[in-house]
């Protein structure tokens, strides 16, 4: 398997696990504005996910993500899975070349367009948007115009993620099941902006896991820098 296609793999498997434990959690701020069934929709279809990836043969990253997109779609219904399966199943040909700093703005800036496309939200509308948006123009930013290494570039991302996610307690839900509630929806954490900043949170860290350089240790650690001998006082 290609290295980074086996990254790719490895991510889907780390946003199943870290799904899976955030489960009641989801399902919990779901619970207040929404059907409490975000935390199974996600541990269920990412899960599923995890699963198809790991039986791909030797599978490149545009592989391993529209597969994960797909099952996704077929997995999970409701409001997400057709938002989170099917934009990643529209920008997984963004990674036909592999994963580069330049790809992986453009595969965010393809997938924040079809979220947008297909539900139609936009910021202080208190869903995942509101998480994505400032997440992928600060990616983008980091990456195109402050020349940032594509890792620290992620790390602001999902900083901004996390702004993104407070940003949505206090507004009204305009989309989505929790517009129904109107203005009982403030005051409340958006679900699926909460389970967008989980996922990008495992992304930054299994990136960490296969960016960053190891180490160079010194070939001789014991031996001197300056050879007994060398040193002479004035
Ligand atoms: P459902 O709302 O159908 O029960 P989920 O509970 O799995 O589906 O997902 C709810 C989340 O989906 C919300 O918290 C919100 O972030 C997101 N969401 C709902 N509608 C939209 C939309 N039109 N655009 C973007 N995100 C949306
Ligand atoms: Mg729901």
């Amino acid at each position: 398997m290609s290295d980074e296609g086996a990254a790719v793999v490895a991510a889907v498997a780390a946003v199943a696990d870290r799904l899976e434990t955030e489960r009641s959690h989801l399902t919990d701020l779901d619970s207040a504005i929404g059907d409490a069934d975000h935390g199974g929709n996600m541990a269920r279809g990412w899960a599923a996910a995890a699963e198809a990836v790991g039986e791909l043969d030797d599978p490149e990253p545009m592989t391993v993500v529209k597969t994960a997109g797909k099952t996704l779609l077929s997995e999970v219904g409701g409001a997400s899975g057709p938002l989170y399966g099917g934009s990643l199943v529209f920008a997984s040909p963004e990674l036909e070349d592999g994963i580069t700093a330049e790809t992986a703005v453009a595969f965010a800036e393809t997938y924040l367009e079809k979220v947008q496309d297909r539900g139609d939200a936009r910021v202080g509308d208190k869903t995942m948007v509101d998480a994505l948006v400032p997440a992928v123009h600060t990616f983008k930013k980091s990456v195109e115009v402050d020349d940032m290494a594509p890792l620290s570039a992620l790390a602001k991302a999902v900083a901004a993620a996390e702004r993104g996610v407070d940003f949505t307690v206090p507004i009204r839900a305009s989309k989505g099941r929790a517009s129904y509630l109107g203005w009982r929806s403030v005051g409340h954490q958006d679900p699926g902006a909460t389970s967008t900043l989980f996922i990008m949170e495992e992304l930054l860290d299994v990136a960490t896991e296969h960016l960053e350089a190891p180490e160079e240790l010194p070939e001789h650690p014991e031996s001197p820098t300056i050879p007994d001998g060398e040193v002479t006082e004035d």
